[in-house]
C-alpha cells in the first residue's frame, strides 16, 4: 500500500523543478526508441562524411517524393521540395498552408565531423613505409587517433574531368589504415608531452604501403608501389590528390553500448544525432501549418566558413528563393521564423565529474536538451535565447509530452563552445540551441542514449506540427 503523501512532499512536487530519465514518463519509449535507432545507426554507417550524408539523404528525400527545387515555380501546400548545396549540404522543405509570412519553422544541424584530411600532397616513403600526411580537421584530441583502425573516404578529380569515388575500409575484407603511437618501452620523453601534444598535428601520419616496387635500382620503392596500386584501380596520379578531398575516419561501425544496449557508440554523432532525428522528421511532416525547412550543413566544426557554411548564405538564399516564389516579404518572413539549432552538447560523463556544474548540465537518458545558450565565459558567442522562445519551446515540448531537460555546455570559464544558432539569429529569426547529449563528444568513438536519439525526432516531429 502506498503511503499518503505529506503536504510538504506535495508542496515540494508542486514547487521543484527536477529532470528524471526519459523512460519513466513512458516505459514504452525504449522499445519506440530503439526501432527509430535501427536507421539511425544503418545512416551512421552509410554516412561518415558530409558528402556521403548528402547522398544519402538525397536519396531518402528522393524516394519520399520530393522535388528538386525550381526558383521560378509557385508550389501548394504540403508540397515537398529540396535543394543540394554543392555536394555537402542539405536543403528540404514542405510548403504550409500558411502563408510565408507568418514565418518558416526551421530546423538545422550539421553533418560535418572531426577527423584527418589528406594533405593536397600526401604520399611519402619513409623507413620503408608508404605514408599520407594528414591536416586534422575540428576540434579533436589528436592522441584518440593512433592505433585505431582507419578508413579513407572521399571524392579525387582525374586529368580527364572525370571524379572517382573512395571508401576504402568500410567493407568486410577491405583493408584499413593506422596512424602509430610509441611503445611504452621507448616513450619516457613523449610521457612528459601534454596530453594535447601526446601526438602533434604533423605526427598524424597514416601508414598506407610497406611493399616495395620490384626493381630495386629505383628510390622511393614503395611510394612507387603504392601509387602504382591507386593508379591501376582509381586511374589517378599523384598529380590528383590535389583536386581531391579525402577524409579518413575510424573504420569500425556504430555498437549497441551495455548489457541493456541502451547506449549507441559510433563515430560522427556530432552531428548525425541530431541531422538524422531532423531528417525524418521532415520526411514524415503533411501539410504542415508552417513552412517547415530541414537544414543539414556542413563546416559547423571549423566555424561555418565556406559556402557550405552556415556564415554563408546558401540557407538564406533559399529562404528568399521560397518566398519570391510564393509571393511572400521576405523580411516580414524571416521575421516571423523560429528556428531549432540543433547540436550535440556535453553529456555529464561520472568519470571527469569536475568540468560539469550538476543542475545544469544536460544527461544521457534525459531527453533532449533545451539549452538557452552555448557559447563560453561571459555569454561570448552566442545566440542565447529569450525568454519568450524559451517558453514556447517548453509549452511545445510538454505539450508534445517530448522528455527534455536543460544544459550548459561545462561549468562557466572551464570552457565552451558555439554553434550555428548565431548565424541564423543574426538574419532576425527567433532561434534556440537544441540537442542530443554526448559522452566522449569528437572521440573516434562516441557515446548517445537511444532515449534522446528518440526524443530528438519527437522535438523536431513536434515543431514542424506546430499550429503557432
Ligand atoms: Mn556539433
Ligand atoms: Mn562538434
Amino acid at each position: 500500500m502506498s503511503k499518503e503523501k505529506t503536504a510538504a512532499q506535495k508542496l515540494q512536487e508542486e514547487l521543484f523543478y527536477t529532470t528524471k530519465p526519459a523512460v519513466d514518463a513512458d516505459p514504452e519509449s525504449f522499445e519506440k526508441a530503439s526501432e527509430f535507432c535501427k536507421g539511425y545507426m544503418a545512416f551512421l554507417d552509410a554516412a561518415k562524411t558530409e558528402r556521403e550524408a548528402a547522398k544519402v539523404s538525397e536519396k531518402m528525400l528522393q524516394e519520399a517524393g520530393y522535388q528538386p527545387f525550381e526558383p521560378d515555380k509557385t508550389y501548394p501546400a504540403g508540397a515537398k521540395v529540396y535543394f543540394i548545396n554543392r555536394h555537402k549540404c542539405v536543403l528540404a522543405a514542405t510548403i504550409g498552408r500558411l502563408p510565408l509570412e507568418k514565418g518558416f519553422h526551421l530546423n538545422i544541424a550539421h553533418v560535418d565531423s572531426p577527423r584527418l584530411d589528406l594533405k593536397p600532397n600526401p604520399l611519402y616513403e619513409d623507413g620503408g613505409l608508404a605514408l599520407f600526411k594528414t591536416h586534422y580537421y575540428g576540434g579533436l584530441r589528436k592522441y584518440q587517433w593512433a592505433t585505431i583502425p582507419l578508413a579513407l573516404h572521399g571524392v579525387i578529380y582525374r586529368q580527364d574531368g572525370n571524379a572517382v569515388e573512395l571508401r576504402l575500409g568500410e567493407e568486410e575484407g577491405d583493408p584499413v589504415f593506422c596512424i602509430t603511437d610509441l611503445l611504452p618501452h621507448l616513450s619516457a620523453e613523449q610521457n612528459k608531452r601534454p596530453l594535447k601534444e601526446g601526438l602533434k598535428g604533423e605526427e598524424l601520419n597514416l601508414v598506407a604501403g610497406s611493399l616495395p616496387i620490384e626493381d630495386q635500382e629505383i628510390k622511393e620503392r614503395v611510394k612507387l608501389a603504392a601509387m602504382k596500386l591507386l593508379h591501376e584501380q582509381y586511374g589517378i596520379t599523384e598529380k590528383d590528390f590535389i583536386r581531391a578531398e579525402l577524409e579518413v575516419v575510424p573504420a569500425q561501425k556504430a555498437r549497441e553500448v551495455g548489457f541493456d544496449r541502451a547506449l549507441i557508440g559510433a563515430y560522427g554523432h556530432d552531428d548525425r544525432v541530431d541531422a538524422y532525428p531532423a531528417l525524418m522528421a521532415e520526411i514524415g511532416v503533411k501539410d504542415p501549418a508552417f513552412t517547415t525547412v530541414c537544414v543539414l550543413t556542413d563546416k559547423e566544426e571549423t566555424g561555418s566558413d565556406g559556402n557550405t557554411g552556415l556564415q554563408s548564405d546558401y540557407v538564406f538564399n533559399f529562404l528568399e528563393q521560397l518566398c519570391r516564389c510564393q509571393g511572400a516579404d521576405k523580411i516580414t518572413a524571416f521575421k516571423a521564423s523560429k528556428c531549432l539549432s540543433a547540436d550535440v552538447t556535453a553529456a555529464f560523463d561520472p568519470t571527469f565529474p569536475s568540468v560539469s556544474e550538476k543542475r545544469n548540465c544536460a544527461f544521457a537518458g534525459k531527453g533532449i536538451t533545451l539549452q538557452k545558450y552555448t557559447g563560453s565565459g561571459g555569454k561570448y558567442s552566442t545566440n542565447d535565447a529569450s525568454a519568450e522562445m524559451m517558453a514556447y519551446m517548453m509549452d511545445l515540448l510538454d505539450g508534445a509530452g517530448v522528455a527534455w531537460q536543460t544544459g550548459e555546455l561545462g561549468k562557466v570559464d572551464e570552457g565552451g563552445g558555439g554553434t550555428v544558432a548565431k548565424y541564423v539569429s543574426k538574419r532576425d529569426i527567433d532561434t534556440v540551441d537544441i540537442g542530443v547529449p554526448v559522452l566522449s563528444m569528437h572521440a573516434p568513438f562516441e557515446m548517445v542514449s537511444k532515449l534522446d536519439v528518440y526524443m530528438a525526432w519527437r522535438t523536431f516531429d513536434a515543431f514542424n506540427r506546430a499550429e503557432k
